[in-house]
């Protein structure tokens, strides 16, 4: 124990450092998006996150939008705990036969209008999972989609981008 103790003292971690985020991409895209969701939406945007059989790496890369260096919550962008408050379902994994109907019952219990974003390659077309006999595959297998974001998975950054894309889009 001690041994173990005094070698996780003198020794760096083993695993890779984080990239470091890209403060003022990410600030400009966070408002970017709270502001198109005030125009589109007339208040703030908020997003319920939907694990569907993830490996949980995309809900780690989704937590960290709310962590100290992204902090989405200063630009209106809320998670909310119950998809009868959302406004966008992100969904994360291929969609496992257990998750089959509680995404779909997540969706229906979602007001309109609502938009779904698939997160990670798992969500866009089953990625490594694709094949497997517990999974029915894509998000789109299920529910009707409007964006797709890939990644294995993929940055915050990419998600606020994803998430500016689908409201400009849907603002056309
Ligand atoms: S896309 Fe990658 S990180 Fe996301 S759930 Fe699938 S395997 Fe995990």
């Amino acid at each position: 124990m001690r041994k173990t103790l005094f070698e996780s003292l003198t020794h760096g971690p083993l695993t890779d450092p984080a990239p470091a985020p890209d403060n003022a991409l990410v600030a400009e895209l966070a408002a970017a998006v709270g502001r198109v969701a005030r125009r589109r939406l007339g208040r703030s945007l908020s997003i319920r996150e939907v694990d569907a059989g993830s490996c949980n790496a995309c809900e780690l890369e989704i937590n960290a939008l709310n962590n100290a260096f992204y902090d989405l919550e200063r630009f209106g962008l809320h998670f909310v705990a119950s998809p009868r408050h959302a406004d966008v379902l992100l969904v994360t994994g291929p969609v496992t036969k257990n998750m089959h109907e509680a995404l779909l019952r997540t969706w229906q219990a979602t007001p309109s209008p609502k938009w779904v974003i698939a997160v990670g390659d798992c969500a866009v077309d089953g990625g490594v999972f694709a094949d497997s006999y517990a999974c029915v595959g894509a998000v789109e297998n299920v529910i009707p989609v409007d964006l797709r974001i890939r990644g294995c998975p993929p940055t915050p950054t990419q998600l606020l981008q994803g998430l500016l894309a689908l409201l400009d889009q849907s603002a056309r």
